[in-house]
């Protein structure tokens, strides 16, 4: 660091020294006007850009969510399956924006809704504002956002509610099924590097693995994997494991695909690998209960390696599997399901005891939808 400063000064000095050197052509004048307009459509496209990921993440993770509910012991909670927000729950840098182009107020609206949720069975759409649920109204203004989730929470999986929606000048009731669903929330991070994490009580994605999992069938492994990681309380285990109560917050379970600025763990890896090839093991379950084709899943590590090489040879301190253990012990897994489906067995790991969730499962409470 020292010597970054050294260089900084030297350069500066020499700069006073020979005099700034300039371009040969100068800047076009630009006026603000027309700079604060293309900025304005600039920030409409970002927010399409995040609100198309989300789209795609929510289509994706919704079933696996439902699927794994079982494994999530009381990590779970009633889900319609939509988004919701008012202007007041918009980042401020997004704000104008969204007012602008998803006509929020300070009512709460529906912005996305999962494919096959229980919203899109009742035919909620996007835009839909929210008025009341079982007569019970909904908040509006600043107060919105924590009335809403105390409501949707006291909603009871697998029992009808009357959701009364506003749109285009008409209120609509709607009877509608609240799902039970695993209560992680999936967060999309703006890192471009390819990385998902399971911190325990959120999933959280990269950009940049949202771009490499072109096929949706990777991307549900993905998130399948992260689920059974926190599912399965392997962040506290590790962290009991290897810092006896230091520095939880500083843990999390990666994807095991090596980047450049891929998150790292320190501290002992014990059982990690371990860990990473039951959460393999578990997404493959989970993948399997939400009725998505497990045949090819596989294949996935066969592209990471072609992407990764690094990962191809064994190493034996690293904190995850290489890649042709990934796919061996994935396609042994898949046999496994298949065999158990051709029986008509149910889709339950073998040595799995549904009372030992409740102990497995350690992650706080969370407030994410
Ligand atoms: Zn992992």
């Amino acid at each position: 660091m020292p010597n970054r400063i050294l260089i900084s000064t030297l350069l500066l000095l020499a700069a006073l020294i020979t005099g700034c050197a300039k371009p040969i052509i100068p800047n076009q004048e630009l006026p603000p006007a027309l700079l604060s307009l293309e900025q304005e459509k600039q920030r409409s496209l970002a927010l399409t850009e995040q609100l198309k990921r989300r789209q795609r993440v929510m289509n994706i993770s919704f079933p696996l969510m439902v699927a794994a509910a079982d494994f999530c012991a009381d990590k779970v909670k009633p889900s319609l399956g939509i988004s919701f927000s008012n202007k007041e729950g918009i980042d401020k840098s997004y704000r104008d924006t969204a007012i602008q182009d998803l006509g929020l107020g300070d009512a709460l609206q529906v912005i996305l809704v999962a494919e096959g949720s229980p919203a899109a069975t009742a035919g909620i759409a996007a835009g839909d504002v929210l008025v009341s649920v079982d007569d019970k109204p909904f908040k509006s203004g600043k107060k919105a956002g924590a009335s809403v989730k105390a409501l949707l929470a006291s909603l009871k999986a697998g029992q009808p509610v009357d959701l009364v929606v506003a749109r285009a000048d008409k209120t609509i009731t709607v009877e509608i099924t609240p799902s039970q669903i695993c209560d992680y929330p999936i967060l999309i991070s703006n890192q471009d590097t390819v990385n998902a994490y399971a911190n325990g009580r959120q999933i959280i994605l990269t950009k940049g693995l949202l771009r490499f999992s072109e096929q949706d069938s990777d991307l549900a492994l993905v998130i399948a994997h992260e689920l059974a990681h926190n599912a399965f309380g392997h962040v506290p285990k590790i962290v009991k494991n290897a810092f006896t109560g230091v520095a939880v917050d500083l843990l999390a379970f990666g994807f095991g695909i090596p980047s450049p600025a891929a998150f790292t763990i320190t501290g002992a890896n014990l059982h990690r690998q371990q860990f990473e090839a039951e959460a393999d093991h578990i997404a493959l379950y989970i993948l399997a209960r939400s009725g998505q084709p497990i045949d090819h899943a596989a294949d996935f590590w066969r592209r990471v390696a072609a992407e990764y090489p690094d990962q191809i040879d064994k190493n034996i301190g690293a904190s995850h599997p290489s890649s042709p253990e990934r796919f061996l012990a994935i396609e042994s897994t898949v046999k496994i399901i298949k065999e158990k489906r051709r029986r008509g067995d149910p889709l339950w790991p073998e040595g799995l005891n549904k009372k030992s969730l409740n102990k497995l499962n350690l992650g706080k409470k969370s407030d994410g939808q």
